[in-house]
């Protein structure tokens, strides 16, 4: 099944339980101080949920474009790494606003699951909130005794507040929730161990695919939680898991969402996926972060030194990095992804479309300028080593290349070792830590809604410069 079939099924199923179809709020957010991106699809009824303001319809269905690369929910360290967290992601959601709540959330996921995707049921686990002492917070029975009419108790497990307790942000709408993880693995691989022991444990072939939320609390800015004036279902399922599981992919790179990107990355660069680890991760570092530039920009969020722009301009750059250094592309070539991307999601999101040439040309631009930047930081960079004496390069000269030039550190350290040099990493973190008080003293700044925030500190984004990311790149 093709991917804007399994999209289109997923909305016409909940349509036929009485839902609005609606559109994806932008991904990019501009009037929340509380948040840069849309990291689920409940942001955009968080109003709702809280009871500021009424929806439309008290059953909404739609396909939400996601951002995880801030916040509490911050993915971007494993982007690449793995098989199946992005960046952007489509977020395929049911809502309830004071309408349905457990019992029929919970059935019409099995339903569609099951009966409309056909996945085999003995490859599904669920899980149930174990409880929090902190919050006072029992077993959630209710979702349990539920389950028990569905699911054999073999494949429900427990989860604690980390996997079963969802919350957007440090406030705001929350409640505990059911997961539902599938097992892709082969079935020499499932006799080994059984699937439920796999659950939430990070193995690429058992994930979790979806998410229901029972919505029944709010936190406040003080830790606590009170009732919401009704109960809500707010339920989310990873698009791209999703296509994983029904065309029989074990990575969601592999499925017709990224293949194009991918073969089209071949091309360019003329590499080949699927030969080395470090090839591979490049390639799905550079085909998931396109489709984050492109998405933000069509959204309007141009690459910028400042807030939301400025993480979008350090993932661009952490792609041309990639790119760089494992590619070894030296002309800008990521906005010729633009085009595959526009033709293959152009239809369920024409913003894509529409603004096809403003996205290559700034993704082009950006490139252009930070190829220079790595360019003239290589030049600048021999010049440091051969007034080096010893094998120790100085963390201060590493920092002024970083700080001045914007030479990525992770750049440094790596060329450096492969020189056979070492950093003086002490003396550059002193450094950069002087550094981010001095400007933290100075950009205190708040324009309207928006927290200026310092470059070096957006909202506790680790980017490509990171030294925990250099030995992991390395
Ligand atoms: P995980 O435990 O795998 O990180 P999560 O519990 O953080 O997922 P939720 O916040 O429950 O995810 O989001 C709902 C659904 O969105 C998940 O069940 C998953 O299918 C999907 N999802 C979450 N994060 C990502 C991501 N970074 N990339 C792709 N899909 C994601
Ligand atoms: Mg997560
Ligand atoms: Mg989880
Ligand atoms: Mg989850």
């Amino acid at each position: 099944m093709k991917s804007q079939e399994i999209r289109s099924q997923f909305l016409e199923f909940f349509k036929s339980k009485s839902h609005k179809i609606v559109p994806s709020a932008p991904m990019v957010l501009k009037d929340d101080p509380t948040l840069m991106f849309t990291n689920a699809g409940m942001v955009q009824f968080k109003e709702y949920f809280l009871g500021n303001s009424e929806p439309s319809s008290s059953r909404i269905t739609d396909s939400q474009k996601c951002l995880r690369v801030s916040g509490k929910h911050n993915d971007l360290e494993e982007v690449g790494m793995d098989t199946y967290h992005h960046t952007m992601f489509e977020m395929l959601g049911n809502w309830s606003f004071g309408d349905y709540f457990k019992e029929e959330a919970i059935s019409w996921a099995w339903e569609l699951l099951t009966e409309v995707y056909k996945i085999t049921p003995e490859n599904l686990y669920v899980s149930v909130f174990e409880g929090s002492k902190e919050d006072k917070l029992g077993l959630d029975t209710e979702a349990l005794e539920l389950w028990k009419k569905i699911v054999p108790e073999e494949r429900i497990v427990y989860g604690d507040k980390k996997d079963n307790f969802w919350e957007m942000g440090d406030q705001g709408p929350c409640g505990p929730c059911s997961e539902i993880h599938i097992d892709i693995r082969s079935e020499a691989e499932k006799a080994k161990i059984p699937g439920r022991e796999l659950v939430n444990a990070d193995h690429p072939q058992v994930v979790e695919i979806w998410n229901l939320v029972f919505m029944q609390y709010n936190r406040k800015a003080d830790g606590s939680l009170v009732e919401l004036p009704a109960k809500h279902i707010d339920t989310g399922m990873g698009f791209e898991r999703l296509c994983m599981a029904l065309q029989g992919r074990d990575s969601n790179y592999d499925t017709d969402v990224f293949r194009p990107l991918i073969s089209e990355l071949e091309k360019i660069t003329n590499s080949t996926y699927g030969k080395s680890e470090k090839i591979d991760i490049a390639i799905r570092v550079i085909a998931d972060h396109v489709r984050a530039v492109a998405f933000s920009i069509a959204d309007g969020q141009l690459p910028s030194n400042t807030g939301a722009g400025y993480v979008i301009r350090r993932i661009l750059r952490r792609a041309i990095r990639y790119g760089f250094t494992f590619l070894d592309t030296k002309e800008p070539f990521i906005y010729k992804l633009v085009d595959v991307l526009s033709n293959q999601m152009g239809e369920a999101f024409p913003e894509l479309k529409l603004q096809k040439t403003l996205c290559e040309n700034v993704i082009r631009e950006e490139e252009q300028s930070f190829l220079r930047t790595l360019d003239q930081g290589l030049i600048l960079l021999e010049n440091i080593i051969s007034e080096t004496k010893g094998k120790t390069v100085s963390g201060k000269k590493a920092f002024e290349l970083y700080d001045t030039f914007g030479f990525p550190i992770d750049l440094t350290a790596l060329i450096l070792r492969e020189r056979g040099f070492d950093l003086d990493q002490k003396e550059f973190e002193v450094q950069l830590k002087e550094q981010k008080d001095r400007s933290r003293a100075a950009t205190q700044v708040t324009a309207g809604d928006w927290e200026e925030i310092n470059p070096v500190n957006a909202e506790a984004f680790v980017g490509y410069d990171h030294l925990e990311t250099a030995t992991r790149i390395a």
